[in-house]
């Protein structure tokens, strides 16, 4: 039943590649000993200021122009305060009401803005204490918070395999969602086709792809359940526990935070010129939306170009080959031969070549498996394993069909048979054909031939 439609809006916090904190000179190197990355700023001493890491700044600056928004000439940072024992300075430094960009789209979806902040520190729970670790309080993070467009854990999750994508391909933010480079909160709420916004239920600790969808789904069916007997739906901050696939109440609107937002006084409003922006946005590679419609203008079929703009690294393999002017057959051999190899030994010069040898029938396609193989071993060039190994194939009509004389003369038996009209012994005497040819006969020629000679 389709009685409901599913509003979706998701927040999403990537961490930076920045080699230094975004208000002081710590490193952010993940998985260092506790507290061995930190100094006055980071650890909230009294009098310590912040000094704003410009490279966290270009990097919020290629997130918005990644994703088509505006970049804001000025913006402010401000207090979002609140008390927890990873935020030592009382407050976490944010962008409230003046972000650094704003608008733009993933797919059909809005962005609503994109702002720099700096992340808290992590909690360690042992037996009977909690540690604290202040090596992440002050890595640059930016928030990337979509308008309500999405309508399905299906379409969210392809929202955020895209938004990574991007900040993949943007060299943004690494990614990693199990080491929480990346982070998701999903809004979700429910209504009647038509009618206004429906309560939404904001889901927490969402850092795996299956995690996000297990938990929009089940948020679904909690919230249908609520409104089909009558009640109402709470807008409330809820937990995802993995372990169950169950979201569980966390703080109530009543209990939610009053950040009273200020501008921080310590820093000074953002300003970015249009220089700036333009040199950034010439220094962004081609993002996978843009790579995917060129593809598909090449005659390969959407999802198949979907897969080839998959990383980075393998889109740029695949517009290499393709540069060899058969882009279908570099598309088939990226997908199912390089990517299952799992790496990209073979110089995409070279297996465009071996795609040329194809075309121009001095292999078949079965050979090429074998020659590729070969390519992924040795490092050797396409033409000299098939020159080395004998390997061309026989295109010479006269050959084939000397040979397949002597087919016909040694195997009466079945030849009788197919003129007989037993025309399955038509791939056995093919079988012969290629044995004679040491298989390397071109395909079409030998049955063509073959079936010349038997159909007098
Ligand atoms: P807050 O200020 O509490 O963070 P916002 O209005 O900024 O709330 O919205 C936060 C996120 O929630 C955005 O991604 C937005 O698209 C989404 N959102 C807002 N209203 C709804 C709703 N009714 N249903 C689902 N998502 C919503
Ligand atoms: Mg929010
Ligand atoms: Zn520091």
């Amino acid at each position: 039943m389709t009685d409901w439609e599913v509003v979706i809006g998701l927040e999403v916090h990537a961490r930076l590649l920045t080699r230094s904190k975004i208000f002081c000179a710590c490193a952010t190197d993940f998985g260092a000993p506790p507290n061995t990355h930190v100094c006055p700023v980071c650890l909230g001493y009294p009098g310590a200021l912040p000094a704003l890491n410009r490279r966290a700044v270009e990097l919020a600056i290629r997130a918005g122009l990644a994703t088509g928004c505006t970049i804001q000439e000025r913006s402010i940072f401000a207090r979002k305060n609140y008390f927890y024992p990873d935020l030592p300075k009382g407050y976490q430094i944010s962008q409230f009401e003046e972000p650094l960009a704003t608008g733009g789209r993933i797919g059909s979806v809005r962005l609503r803005r994109i702002h720099l902040e700096e992340d808290a520190g992590k909690l360690i729970h042992v037996s009977d204490a909690s540690l604290v670790d202040l090596n992440r309080a002050g890595v640059p993070l930016i928030e990337i918070v979509s308008e309500p467009d999405i309508r399905s854990a299906v379409d969210a999750d392809a929202y955020l395999t895209r938004l990574r994508q991007i900040l993949m391909y943007g060299e943004i933010c690494d990614g990693n969602m199990e080491e929480g480079s990346l982070r998701c909160d999903a809004n979700v709420s429910i209504r009647r086709p038509g009618e206004p916004l429906g309560t939404r239920a904001e889901i927490k600790n969402l850092n795996s792809f299956r995690f996000l969808r297990n938990a929009i789904e089940f948020e679904i069916q909690r919230q249908i359940v609520i409104l089909k007997g009558g009640g109402r739906v709470s807008q409330e901050t809820r937990l995802f526990d993995p372990a169950s696939g169950e979201t569980r109440a966390m703080r109530s609107k009543e209990e939610a935070h009053d950040y009273r937002y200020f501008p921080e006084p310590d820093l000074f409003t953002l300003s970015i010129d249009r220089a700036w922006v333009e040199d950034v946005a010439r220094s962004l590679p081609v993002m996978p939306d843009a790579r995917v419609e060129k593809y598909v203008a090449m005659g390969i079929p959407a999802a198949e170009a979907e897969a080839l703009v998959a990383t980075r690294e393998l889109a740029d393999y695949f517009e290499a080959v393709a540069s060899g002017g058969n882009p279908k057959a570099a598309a088939n051999w990226v997908r199912n031969e390089v990517l299952h190899l799992g790496h990209f030994r073979i110089e995409p010069v070279m297996l465009a070549r071996l795609i040329a040898m194809i075309d121009a029938g001095t292999i078949g396609s079965k050979v090429a498996k074998e020659v590729f193989q070969e390519m992924a071993e040795s490092g050797e060039a396409p033409d000299a394993i098939v020159e080395r190994r004998g390997l061309a194939q026989v295109a010479d009509p006269a050959v084939i069909r000397d040979a397949a004389q002597r087919v016909v003369e040694q195997h009466p038996t079945q030849v009788a048979q197919y003129r007989g009209g037993k025309t399955q012994v038509f791939g056995f005497l093919v079988g012969q054909l290629m044995k004679q040819t040491r298989g390397k006969a071109k395909a079409e020629l030998a049955n063509e031939i073959l079936k010349e000679l038997l159909d007098v």
